[in-house]
């Protein structure tokens, strides 16, 4: 049976691309899940015109419609959990569980921005001056490039696409070449919720290809990928103008003090840095552990690892599914490389054979490394952690604070003072105490500081920031 064709979505209708590319599943690479043809750039271009072309229509209907298409979207996203998570995990290699969980988080996203667009976003107030009357009002932005990156197929465009349309914009969405199946549907089921030609166009294609033409045509630009390509969007609205927010790397702490809980720390450690196969850009990657409970730490990891099953994403009882594909796998061999010639003692690591020929890599801990070793430096993105050891709370703290990609950081104490203390002095965008780095909600704001986010920061309360573009009106009647 030939694969399924996916293709691009230009104002309601399938448009065929230029080039054809397999979509293989990580687990087992004799499973192509669908062929998809990408775009060229005269495609991308299409699409923005198709979205410049719907905005009168969709920014100007009424909050309550937007509501109600955002509303039946996400109930259909959550009715179909069990299949879109088959073919998530199918298509990216998170488990099944995983896998079925993020699709549930784009469902609930769906309907939170449903309920959030029929909220008040303005402010009416007396002007400083007698008898004027102000207004601050929040309109579209206008048509927005939605880039995205292949580690959450559907969370994370849902968590663009969602608010972008609750607030009145129109959307091209360019989801990452790795997990086109995904976006494919999370796209069909809006469109059929009742969204009109081209308030949301689906562009499958090569970012280096498509790419430059959906960070300039446009009046912004949502991203969330890695720290060089955002820097390359960075740099084209220097000249476009257009206004962008972008959500990168990140290089996530994880200080395990005397005083911690231990088997609550090695769960905190173990979710939150093999979780996802450790490509989750919120991932435990340092561990940074005081002297009092250093070595019992490193000691119950390497147990718990021990026990943690590796194999086919969709398979029961499978703790952890494959890496992405061959160069993620590739680049996590290296960090481990690189580990151990700086000195570390690597444990795990190990490719997992499998018959289906999947990209298993057994999860990895280089014992014994610096804070400045680069393995603590750079983004691994998958199933590797390093520990650093440290000999008080102080050095752990700075050693927690020494990333430039300062987006979630964690501490797993009972000391409440030093709990506290993390809490207020922490570099990171976001901060979990006795929880796993990774593991958000989608009602409160999301995001780093230093290199790991640009903009106004996204979901919940926050995403009207950027979505809206305000209008400060003021009103005199007109007599003295
Ligand atoms: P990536 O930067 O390679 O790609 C992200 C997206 O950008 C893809 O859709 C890609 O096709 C597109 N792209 C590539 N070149 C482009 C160009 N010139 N112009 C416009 N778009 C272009 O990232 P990735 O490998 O897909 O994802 C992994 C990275 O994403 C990691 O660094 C991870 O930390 C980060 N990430 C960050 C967050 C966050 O919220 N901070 C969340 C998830 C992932």
């Amino acid at each position: 049976m030939s694969a399924r064709l996916l293709t691009s979505v230009i104002a309601g209708r399938a448009v065929p691309g230029v080039e054809e590319r397999p979509n293989i599943n990580p687990s087992d690479v004799s499973d192509v899940l669908a062929e998809t043809s990408a775009a060229d750039a005269a495609m991308a271009q299409w699409a923005i015109d198709a979205a410049r072309e719907a905005l009168p229509v969709w920014s100007q209907t009424t909050p309550w419609e937007r509501s109600v298409v955002l509303d039946r979207a996400g109930s259909e996203v959550m009715a179909r959990a069990d299949e879109l998570g088959d073919l998530l995990a199918r298509e990216e290699g998170k488990t099944l569980p995983e896998a079925r969980g993020e699709v549930i988080r784009a469902g609930q996203i769906l309907k939170y921005f449903a309920g959030a667009v029929l909220q008040p976003h303005g402010l009416a107030l007396d002007s400083v001056r007698p008898g004027i009357e102000i207004t601050v009002t929040r309109e579209p932005v206008g048509v927005v490039s939605v880039i995205t990156p292949w580690n959450f197929p559907i969370a994370i465009p849902a968590w663009k696409i969602a608010p972008a349309l609750a607030f009145g914009n129109t959307v091209v969405f360019k989801p990452a070449e790795l997990v086109p199946a995904s976006a494919w549907e999370l796209v069909d089921i809006l469109n059929r919720a009742g969204l009109p030609p081209g308030a949301l166009n689906l562009v499958l294609g090569r970012g280096s290809v498509v790419g430059p033409v959906l960070t300039t045509g446009v009046d912004a630009i949502t991203f969330t990928g890695s720290v060089s390509t955002g820097r390359g969007i960075l740099q084209a609205t220097v000249d476009s103008g257009a206004k962008v927010q972008l959500e990168l790397g990140g290089k996530n702490p994880l200080v395990v003090t005397d005083d911690a809980d231990l088997s609550v720390a090695v769960e905190c450690a173990m979710q939150g840095g093999f979780g996802s196969t450790g490509q989750r850009c919120t991932a435990s990657s340092i561990l940074v552990a005081t002297a009092g409970i250093h070595d019992a730490f490193v000691e119950a990891m390497q147990a718990r690892m021990s026990a943690w099953t590796v194999g086919d994403a969709r398979s029961a009882g499978v703790d952890m599914g494959p890496v992405v594909d061959p160069s993620q796998l590739a680049q996590d061999e290296d960090y481990l490389a690189v580990a151990r010639e700086q000195g570390a003692q690597v444990v795990g690591g190990h490719r997992v054979e499998s018959a289906a020929a999947g990209h298993f890599l057994a999860p990895a801990l280089a014992i014994g490394t610096a804070i400045t070793d680069r393995i603590n430096v750079e983004e691994v993105f998958g199933p590797v952690m390093s520990v650093v050891r440290v000999d008080s709370y102080d050095e752990a703290l700075a050693a927690a604070n020494a990333s430039t990609m300062n987006l979630s950081a964690g501490i797993c104490t009972t000391d409440l003072a030093e709990a506290a203390h993390f809490r207020r002095h922490s570099k990171a965008g976001m901060v979990m105490v006795n929880l796993p780095t990774a593991g958000v909600d989608f009602h409160v704001p999301f995001g780093g500081r230093g290199e790991s986010s640009h903009g106004p920061r996204e979901q919940g309360t926050a995403a009207v920031e950027f979505f809206t573009t305000s209008k400060t009106s003021y009103t005199h009647p007109g007599q003295p």
